[in-house]
């Protein structure tokens, strides 16, 4: 068997991993050892797994590989941000971006490579859409920015407590790799994660999502935008396929499948100067989610490059935020990290492939975590 042919350890989900196992006629509890070795431990060779019998060691090295997308940069801001550029099969990069706060440490994953939903704030979307990444390119973000933490920190504590899928991509058109990069995160053999503090941000691919309470039970989020279709038709495109009505409808239908039935969505609104910022509109959002379990995050659109739209003024900002805690809802205001090294909101560096080597700055919707209200911005 070529070096090609080797089966990916890294990428497969618990169950998987269970089933490789069992083929090799070993018992599930094998699994259980290798996922720890490979996800909690950041061992990438089969002879270092020290309660393994050396013929099975012997033997994975001979079938199987643990093969994490190549660390090409690694950024630190002064606020403690960090930032990976990570090169996956192909050459093409994407990025994850880490972002600490005082009671937990987030994560910002990619799930593919370019995107091909063309949305009008997003840079992702102009660069346009490349390739899927696999299971093993995006549980490797996590993998990758863990054992960073081991290497410089010199322990093994978990300082990931957060996941959000809000880098390059939408995450429920890589429905499957998506979901088993989830069900590792959750594993307690792996990173063992809290399903609300792993956080699947969608621009609305509705028959994905409701699919996806039959997979898994993570935090949800929904990028809208816009109160009315006539906008997010212009803002975001995939809305003239599945408008607002049926997007919220699969929202709805997704937090009623939970066990919990006091989880809440977040609504992502990136707020454009003269675009989507108006008072009305902020009002028009509160009629919009009344019978929308939610909180909303709103976000200061940050400029680039190849768009005219401009940040939302501090003034306007601020107006649209009180509206909406005024009609009873929780209302954050994204707040800026990691800008010395290009990784705040709508920075990340979008060297997708080998044409596109300048730094280019997107807009993203978040970084941080949305799971939780994170903090207020106090009045100017
Ligand atoms: S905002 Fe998200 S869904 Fe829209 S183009 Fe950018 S990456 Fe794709």
């Amino acid at each position: 068997m070529s070096q090609v042919d080797k089966v990916n350890l890294l990428g497969l989900s618990p169950a998987k991993l269970e089933a490789f196992f069992a083929e090799l006629g070993e018992k599930r509890f094998r699994a259980q050892q290798v996922s720890q070795w490979i996800h909690q431990h950041g061992i990438d060779q089969f002879e270092q797994m020290s309660n393994l019998s050396k013929p099975l060691r012997i033997k994975l090295a001979e079938i199987a590989e643990i093969r994490p997308p190549e660390l090409v940069q690694q950024l630190e801001s002064t606020d403690g941000t960090r930032k990976w550029l990570i090169r996956v099969a192909g050459g093409s990069c994407v990025e994850a971006v880490f972002i600490p706060e005082k009671n937990r440490g987030t994560l910002c994953v990619s799930s593919q490579v370019g995107c091909s939903l063309d949305c009008s704030f997003c840079a992702t979307g102009k660069q346009g859409f490349q390739r899927d990444l696999t299971a093993a390119e995006i549980i490797g973000q996590l993998w990758l920015a863990a054992k960073s933490f081991r290497d410089l920190d010199g322990q093994s504590e978990r300082v990931v407590s957060n996941v959000v899928f809000m880098g390059m991509g939408e995450p429920l058109l890589n429905f499957d790799n998506v979901v088993d990069a989830i069900h590792l995160m959750l594993d307690d053999h792996a990173y063992g994660l809290s399903k609300r503090r792993v956080t699947l941000s969608t621009s609305g691919v509705v028959p994905m999502l409701d699919q996806l309470g039959k997979h898994t039970d993570v935090s949800l989020a929904v990028s809208l935008h816009a109160p009315n279709d006539a906008l997010r038709n212009e803002l975001v495109p995939i809305n003239k396929k599945y408008p607002i009505a049926m997007l919220l409808a699969s929202v709805k239908g997704y937090l009623a499948g939970l066990p919990d039935k006091h989880r809440s969505a977040t609504i992502e609104y990136t707020l454009i100067d003269g675009v989507n910022d108006r008072p009305e509109h902020a009002r028009e959002l509160a009629e919009l989610l009344h019978d929308v379990p939610s909180k909303i995050n709103l976000i200061p659109f940050n400029p680039f490059s190849l768009s005219d739209y401009r940040r939302v003024s501090n003034n306007s900002l601020y107006r649209f935020r009180d509206i909406l805690v005024e009609a009873g809802y929780t209302a954050t205001i994204r707040t800026t990290r990691g800008d010395d090294i290009d990784a705040a909101c709508g920075q990340l560096a979008g060297m997708v492939n080998d044409r596109t080597r300048r730094s280019e700055r997107y807009n993203r919707d978040t970084l941080a975590d949305i799971s939780e209200p994170v903090r207020f911005i106090q009045g100017e």
